[in-house]
């Protein structure tokens, strides 16, 4: 109904499910019906993710956001002609852009996993409104999307702090976090979204969930070592028993 519900993830869904080329049709600016004006969030996501296709070697141009009234039909077929000309003269995805189809696959996924985590840095962006169309020219660079996915994020479950208090593992989203009473918790690095959510969660007083930023993330504690031993409560107070 609105082109502000046009998900990152579903433009890339589109490309990862084979589509060579993909048009968003939208509503003219500044005349949304409503106060959310989300044809200009429509707007902000394509121009990210023109660059996050030209930072995986696709050409961008098979992404095309219009804006135009539900009553310029004439203008509609001409814009989606001339969309699927151009689409045609760029010719089949991937391979007009000399990647394989598994090279094509693995490049999409990479970036397909990173949406939730784009659409957190980059809110502020994406909810912008200017005036101007010049504006937008600069809005996302190449420079900061390339930067903003070599800087990404990663947050790690620290065993000698954990207290598997459970709080992060009933919070995590995708389930991502491996778990149980008495047992030091672990985040799946190939599931996690990174949304910082088990951060937020942990509790102070055990800040066991760090953030790691441009350095590896040390490897998962082995499933053996992942009891904690605790003290009954006769150890805790000999002098009770
Ligand atoms: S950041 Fe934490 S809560 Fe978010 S998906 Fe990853 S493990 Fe789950
Ligand atoms: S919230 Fe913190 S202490 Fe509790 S299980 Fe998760 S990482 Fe461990």
């Amino acid at each position: 109904m609105c082109a502000g519900r046009i998900d990152l993830a579903f433009v890339l869904r589109a490309f990862s499910n084979g589509v060579d080329g993909v048009f968003i049709g939208g509503c003219r600016l500044n005349e949304c019906n409503y106060i959310t004006h989300g044809n200009y969030h429509a707007l902000n996501m394509v121009l990210l993710c023109r660059k996050l296709l030209e930072h995986i070697g696709l050409n961008p141009e098979r992404l095309r956001i219009e804006f135009m009234s539900g009553a310029e039909g004439i203008l509609y077929t001409e814009v989606v002609n001339e969309f699927g000309r151009q689409v045609k003269a760029l010719g089949p995805l991937g391979q007009s852009e000399g990647l394989d189809r598994g090279e094509l696959a693995s490049r999409l996924a990479s970036v397909t996993k990173l949406v939730p985590y784009l659409k957190l840095v980059n809110r502020e962006k994406l909810a912008s409104r200017f005036s101007r169309e010049e504006d937008y020219k600069d809005l996302f660079t190449l420079e900061e999307v390339e930067r903003m996915l070599r800087d990404v994020i990663s947050y790690h479950i620290d065993p000698e702090k954990c207290r598997a208090c459970m709080i992060c593992l009933r919070k995590c989203p995708v389930e991502a976090i491996d778990g149980g009473k008495n047992r030091i918790h672990v985040i799946d690095q190939a599931t996690c979204i990174k949304c910082g959510t088990c951060f937020d969660a942990c509790p102070e007083r055990f800040g066991a969930v760090r953030k790691i930023c441009g350095e590896p993330v040390p490897p998962p504690i082995p499933e053996a070592q992942r009891t904690i031993a605790r003290k009954s409560k006769a150890e805790k107070s000999p002098a009770a028993v």
